[in-house]
């Protein structure tokens, strides 16, 4: 299994993947197609926030740091004027989810928030919003920031923990003891705001399985609706900040698989369920009864039981998936930010969905969300002959069986409780593009 451990494949918050996204789709495509979702459609947006007061040593988001306010205040501007554009192209559409995610998305202050969220109130029909979420950094949570994420309609807030452990905190670049996620906690519960997740690594720089036992321990106390443990992903090809990690400190393969499992067994011990890959959720959460009953999604942001019919994405780098297909924004602020002010769509990328990649992309999506899926029901629903047009795949999968971390029976695929680790090694012998893909992932584990 060692070498198995050692493969890189992708996460799979999308298929096809961001890296066979190709420039055939263009703001011209991508107009054409936010103009055609249907007057009923629901849309969930996402908006991202490129900044941060500093880097963090271990980021792989895309964002740039800044200590001035102006780059902040200018992108605001054209974040807006981007919100009226995609308005313009689907009409006063229902939206049920908001996400804010970044960098750091409440970099923007109180009077930014507050101005982009009118702004989509104007623009779109917000009256039946289901979640609204935003990723904060517990570092700078005051009171006042609480306040007012409440009083823009905020009623999830995700916060980066990674390690509480202080020398794996100096190792990542960003010191931030227990006390200050404690408090950014029960700031937020004292406005109201009450579901909360907490994201947690493993595999970082100086981590031992102590340490994450340790830090699911303490995270657990402040009983958060969910709980993520992200494998640390080092690409310092692809996020140039992860030079600052010295490779000798990253925890081996075998070492992230056992740091893994630390976080899995303390936190259903403390009675979280486990979801897909790597999230944990109370019972009452909303999560767990969509995990259960196939409902759950994975998307960007990772699993969601979001049931809108089409994900904007807003700002530059953002990633929107359309019935068509997927686009994303120029990741370059300024290009991004040019593009916006010439009143276009900032659109340089995307991929159109074939039959073959919707079929794929489903048993991929149910293997990373429900661990299992019926290959005869996808067969008959979408026309793939099964023993032709997945033989190879089901062939590639023995390694799997064989070590008792998958089970085939007929056409049925499931994977084991001890094959959870390795749910993206299993999902991706469907990906068709990986073979031929010259692009570098993260480990699988
Ligand atoms: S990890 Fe989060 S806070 Fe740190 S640099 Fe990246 S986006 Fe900013």
């Amino acid at each position: 299994m060692s070498n198995l451990l050692e493969k890189t494949v992708p996460r799979y918050t999308s298929y096809p993947t961001a890296p066979n996204f190709s420039a055939a789709v263009n703001a011209e495509v991508y107009r054409a197609w936010l103009e055609d979702v249907g007057s009923q459609a629901t849309l969930s947006l996402y908006l991202h926030v490129p900044f941060c007061r500093e880097l963090c040593n271990y980021c792989g988001c895309h964002t740039k740091a800044t200590l001035r306010d102006e780059p902040i205040n200018d992108y605001a501007e054209r974040l807006i004027e981007e919100i009226a554009l995609v308005a313009d192209c689907t009409g006063h559409r229902k939206v049920t989810h908001i996400h804010w995610g970044g960098g750091t998305p409440s970099i923007l202050g109180a009077d930014l928030l507050k101005r982009i969220t009118e702004e989509l109130w104007w623009h779109f029909d917000l009256g039946t919003i289901r979640e609204h979420a935003s990723e904060l950094d517990p570092r700078y949570l005051t009171k006042q920031l609480a306040q007012v994420l409440r009083d823009i309609g905020v009623n999830r807030a995700s916060l980066g923990v990674q390690d509480f452990s202080p020398h794996v905190q100096q190792a990542v670049g960003r010191i931030q003891p227990f006390e200050t996620v404690k408090d950014a906690v029960d700031r937020l519960h004292d406005v109201g705001i009450d579901r909360i997740n907490l994201d947690l690594m493993y595999g970082l720089p100086k981590q031992s399985v102590a340490d994450v036992r340790q830090t699911a321990s303490l995270a657990q106390r402040l009983q958060p609706q969910r709980i993520a443990v992200f494998g640390y992903a080092h690409v310092p090809w692809f996020r140039p900040q992860q030079r600052l990690i010295d490779e000798a400190d990253l925890p081996t393969s075998q070492e992230r698989l056992e740091q893994a499992e630390a976080a899995h067994e303390t936190l259903v011990q403390f009675g979280y369920q486990p979801i897909g890959l790597d999230h944990y959720a109370l019972p009452a959460d909303e999560l767990t009864p969509a995990a259960k009953s196939g409902r759950m999604t994975r998307n960007f942001q990772g699993y969601t039981d979001d049931d809108a019919d089409a994900l904007v994405g807003l700002g530059a780098s953002s990633i929107g998936r359309l019935p068509q297909g997927f686009a994303q924004n120029e990741p370059a602020v300024g290009n991004y930010m040019r593009a916006i002010a010439a009143g276009k769509l900032a659109t340089v990328r995307g991929i159109a969905l074939s039959a073959e990649d919707r079929v794929r992309g489903h048993i991929i999506e149910r293997l990373m969300c429900d661990m299992t899926v019926d290959l005869g029901a996808v067969s008959a629903e979408s026309g793939f002959d099964i023993g032709t047009d997945f033989s190879q795949e089901l062939e590639s999968l023995q390694p799997f069986t064989e070590n008792g971390t998958l089970v085939i029976e007929g056409h049925h695929l499931r994977i084991t409780e001890k094959g959870r680790p390795y749910m993206r090694l299993v999902a991706s012998a469907f990906d068709s593009y990986l073979k031929q893909s010259r692009s570098k992932h993260s480990v699988a584990v």
